[in-house]
């Protein structure tokens, strides 16, 4: 009498079984590789590869397995379009990395469709017949171009929507096609999105971007300190955001990387740390940093502050630095300003200070 046990391990032999006969069949259909040079086609740069993965990944001309361990296959180093051998000549789908060098934006409206009628009961990608009646497969639809595509061209993988991200905070993944999938990976890390022009309401939804985005504006002011500052650069203070090099050239873009480890918590931590290091060394290890420290003109207290000091604020004519107490007491109203306005109202001359150090 057979156990459930053994029925397990009967099962477990038999899937085996049918995976070696795939292997065999595979390596039969492949031809020899004669050919060692890389490809180009339809813009995809192909390089024949062997990956050593142990588990079979898809090719993405036939969506049949690929045991890339025994035969090498074609991955264009490009786009991570890969295929067998034998499918190499029967590409279709161009290499979505040529696209995005001639322009890398995303899709900003949520799952635009059009209706299967529009698409001409055509799969948007390969371009074959699909329909919801018979039995050819139920076209899918992807998530990210709102179109629908047949199965070889969907497989249902999932990916993070960008649309829905900027337009609702929703970072729920949904189901893409193939073409958006190689897209959206390659795309992960542009520095493409200006959320204050996309959807600037939603600083005042998600406090951590509202949090962000004073670190980032403070780090450009520490940036033009160290920008003159051989200590600075000798402890390589910049080079702590190298892996965000947007965040040292501005304040308003951001990958979508950034806002999925905002959403987890993590890109705010890491700024934080990155904003306090760098405070340390203006306001208390670096003489040259520290010496362009400001007093404020409104309570002449003797402690120094600094532009990106919580408890500052820099006037935005002048440039100043007052306590931000101070300086709402004076109704906001900077009185260095103030001066080269009178100066300028009687002497028609207006002369300008030179920061108080
Ligand atoms: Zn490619
Ligand atoms: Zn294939
Ligand atoms: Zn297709
Ligand atoms: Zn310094
Ligand atoms: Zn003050
Ligand atoms: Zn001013």
């Amino acid at each position: 009498m057979s156990t459930p046990e053994d029925s397990t391990k009967r099962q477990g032999l038999v899937k085996k079984l049918v995976q070696l006969r795939l292997k065999l069949q595979e390596l039969k259909d492949e031809p020899e590789v004669e050919d060692h040079e890389n490809k180009k086609v339809l813009g995809h740069l192909f390089a024949l590869t062997n990956n050593g993965k142990t588990q079979p990944s898809k090719c993405d001309v036939c969506a049949n397995s690929m045991w890339s361990r025994l035969r090498p296959i074609y991955l264009c180093k490009e786009c991570g379009f890969s295929c067998h051998l034998k499918c190499i000549d029967i590409v279709k789908r161009h290499c979505v990395a040529v696209k995005l060098a001639r322009k890398a934006a995303y899709e900003m409206s949520i799952c635009p469709e059009v209706g299967l009628a529009s698409q001409k009961y055509r799969c948007a990608d390969c371009k074959i017949a699909i329909s919801f009646k018979g039995d050819s497969g139920e076209p899918r639809q992807c998530d990210y171009t709102g179109l629908y595509y047949c199965q070889t061209c969907h497989w249902n993988d999932v990916q993070v929507i960008p649309a829905r991200v900027v337009h609702n905070w929703d970072f729920s993944p949904r189901k893409i096609c193939r073409q958006s999938k190689q897209l959206l990976d390659l795309m992960m890390n542009r520095v493409v999105i200006n959320l204050s022009d996309l959807n600037p309401g939603l600083f005042n939804r998600v406090e951590a971007l509202t949090n962000i985005k004073k670190l980032r504006e403070d780090i450009l002011v520490m940036k033009k300190y160290f920008i003159s500052c051989k200590y600075a650069k000798e402890a390589r203070l910049l080079r702590m955001l190298e892996d965000r090099p947007h965040f040292v050239e501005g304040s308003v873009h951001y990958t979508v990387r950034d806002l999925m480890e905002t959403q987890e918590d993590l890109l705010f931590d890491s700024i934080k740390e990155t904003h306090k290091r760098y405070s340390q060394h203006i306001r208390i290890e670096c003489d040259l940093c520290r010496a362009k420290g400001f007093i404020c003109e409104l309570c002449r207290a003797e402690e120094l502050i600094f532009p990106f000091d919580i408890i500052a604020i820099a006037c935005s004519q002048c440039s100043a630095v007052f306590h931000r107490d101070c300086f709402f007491k004076k109704n906001g109203v900077c009185p260095k300003c103030e001066r080269l306005a009178k100066q300028l109202a009687i002497t028609g001359v207006s002369f300008d200070e030179s920061s108080p150090t």
